[in-house]
């Protein structure tokens, strides 16, 4: 699977001139949520990624998702994996179980992304978990973009981080891409094009 190729098709993956909400700058930017617009294209990379997972011998009971980045991702995902899905919420800077949802002590659960940065909200979805007596046994995402360390993956971890390196992540792959202070930023040079926000029109 060509994951690049994939994410580019669906525009997800777009080349430019960005400015990052860093208030860096990148000629490449990810907006996760384009891949996920064809059920049937997001079914075909969280088989692959149900794969590894099944791959690695993992046991899951149930998939959680951080709202609302998440949300899609693990709903799929589950279906692939054929267990329960559900997801959390955010709370006073945590993430909280709302809406009915419950999990039993001992559950094992897998945290679910569209795409992991440096997973701080995968990360307060696991802790909401753990408090309630629930197993994170791995973590999982379409895309990695690169400051974590996938499983089976060539990039180590980068200081920016936050997932425990006990628990392994499960990506279809990463995605990293330079990004640069404006004033040393390549494309800017020469005056050529303007950083633009992704998402925003002309
Ligand atoms: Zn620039």
């Amino acid at each position: 699977m060509n994951l690049e190729e994939i994410y580019r098709e669906a525009e997800a993956l777009l080349d430019g001139h960005f400015l990052l909400a860093s208030g860096n700058h990148s000629g490449r930017y990810l907006q996760s949520a384009k891949v996920l617009e064809y059920p049937k294209k997001a079914a075909l990379l969280t088989d692959a990624l149900a794969t590894m997972i099944r791959n690695a011998g993992i046991q899951v009971d149930t998939v959680c998702a951080p709202a609302l980045g998440g949300v899609l991702a693990g709903y799929e995902l589950a279906r692939s994996l054929e267990v329960r899905s559900i997801f959390v919420e955010k709370k006073e800077g945590g993430m909280a179980l709302r809406r009915g949802f419950e999990i039993t002590p001992g559950e094992k659960i897998i945290i679910c992304e569209d795409i992991v940065t440096t997973g701080g909200s995968a990360l307060k979805a696991a802790k909401a978990i753990e408090a309630l007596g629930g197993e994170v046994v791995a973590f999982a995402s379409l895309a990695n973009r690169g400051f974590c360390k996938r499983a089976g993956g060539a990039n180590d971890a980068k200081p920016e981080c936050a997932l425990p390196e006990r628990i392994p992540l499960f990506a279809l792959d990463d995605f990293t891409f330079e990004m640069y202070a404006p004033e040393a930023c390549p494309l800017c040079k020469g005056g050529a094009t303007k950083a633009i926000k992704p998402g925003s029109k002309g």
